[in-house]
């Protein structure tokens, strides 16, 4: 689970727990492009295409990947991934 920051942007429209980390600097990715930002998914699940990002940013109500509803929160998502595995 990530912990929300107050520097991460959100947008209208996107998974509620859709966040990016705008990235100031020069920092370079592995394929020597500047980065931009970082994506994240507060509930450990993050776009790894910009398929999925773009589906992220439409996902208003329910998770794209897992169909589960945005009403359950980051915490209550981990404890029930917890328990199903247990
Ligand atoms: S993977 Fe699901 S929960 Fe995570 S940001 Fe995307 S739509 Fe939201």
């Amino acid at each position: 689970m990530i912990r929300d920051e107050a520097r991460f942007r959100r947008h209208k429209g996107a998974c509620p727990y859709y966040r990016e980390n705008w990235v100031q600097g020069d920092e370079k990715t592995p394929q020597g492009e500047i980065l931009l930002y970082e994506v994240y998914c507060l509930k450990g699940w993050p776009p790894t295409s910009t398929g999925e990002q773009d589906a992220c940013m439409c996902a208003t109500r329910r998770c794209w990947r897992n169909n589960e509803d945005h009403r359950i929160t980051p915490e209550e998502s981990a404890a029930l991934s917890a328990s199903r595995s247990a």
